[in-house]
């Protein structure tokens, strides 16, 4: 498993001068191995690997006339770049779902726009402009930072209460789609989310259990099972036909997810014992909905991780 450490570095001026020409070397090593790519797929319909191909021209290049100051960057960074855009160019073709900003953006937002609207006002190139660049760059950060401080601290928590959490993939490309939801479901960074709790469980031999977007975690009622045809998001609870069971949306899901993964687990060859209902952890419900406009991812966590293993 391969941990990192965030640090912030406050390089010396020469220094900044040798990081700004590593930087500018890295660039140029991707953006040139970019551009071979794409025009040898359009003009001969060939693909070529960064990984490899394009990593291969370094040393060439380095040789060349033209290219030689590549030499003076670290050749480590340089490989590093083409490993870099051969990733960039799997992740888009899987068709990756990236991890976007926004409801920690939302609240932010106001701010925001004060800072912004005040970095347009000031004068291209001058010192006060430097300023408010700097203040606009901090409260993206802040957004950020925020958000993870949050997922850290839930996904933390979920793990170490619980020997298996089970959560729904949610199609969060598709959701994206949806204008009204988009800019939540960024704030959730669902995804985000989920690498935490992968990880944090793996350290603790503990399972996390995905359930399949496609299964009908909404439509479904946990008492008998009865499928309704349709669930629109705007319908938050309902009435099962069959047995009159009275539904909250979210909770009903979650019911329903935290089934699936047990039977999965069991499938496993895991006993399974299910104390059933929503065990309480030390999150409010109002926090767990912050993880996801989809409150129902939330609930599902919420009640899909309150089981344990014997
Ligand atoms: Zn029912």
């Amino acid at each position: 498993m391969l941990k990192a450490v965030k640090i912030r570095i406050y390089p010396m001026t020469e220094q900044v001068a040798f990081l700004n020409c590593q930087f500018g070397a890295v660039r140029f090593c991707y953006n040139t191995g970019l551009r071979i790519m794409s025009h040898r797929y359009k003009r001969h319909g060939q693909s070529l690997s960064a990984k490899h191909d394009i990593k291969k021209l370094l040393p060439v290049a380095k040789k060349s006339r033209k290219y030689g100051w590549l030499k003076e960057a670290d050749s480590m960074a340089l490989q590093q770049s083409c490993i870099n855009l051969d990733q960039a160019f799997q992740r888009f073709f899987d068709s990756r779902q990236k991890a976007v900003y926004p409801r920690f953006l939302k609240q932010a937002q106001k701010n925001l726009k004060r800072k912004q609207q005040a970095l347009s006002r000031t004068k291209k190139g001058s010192a006060n402009r430097a300023k408010a660049r700097l203040l606009v760059a901090k409260a993206h950060e802040r957004v950020a930072n925020t958000r993870h401080d949050f997922q850290h601290k839930l996904s933390r928590q979920i793990v170490d209460d619980n020997q298996a959490v089970i959560v729904e993939t949610l199609k969060v490309r598709n959701m994206m789609k949806n204008a009204r939801l988009a800019k939540h479901i960024g704030d959730a960074s669902w995804h985000a989310l989920m690498t935490k709790l992968a990880y944090k469980a793996r350290e603790q031999g503990k399972h996390l259990v995905k359930i399949d977007p496609w299964f009908a975690s909404s439509k479904t009622c946990h008492v008998c099972q009865h499928k309704v045809a349709a669930m629109p998001l705007s319908v938050r609870s309902w009435d099962c036909p069959a047995c009159h069971t009275q539904h909250d949306r979210d909770i009903n899901a979650a019911l329903n997810i935290k089934h699936q993964g047990i039977v999965k687990l069991k499938a496993d060859g895991l006993s399974v014992s299910a104390h059933g209902g929503l065990r309480k952890s030390g999150m409010s419900p109002a926090a767990a909905c912050k993880v996801g406009s989809l409150a129902r991812g939330a609930s599902a966590l919420r009640a899909g991780s309150s089981h344990d293993l014997q």
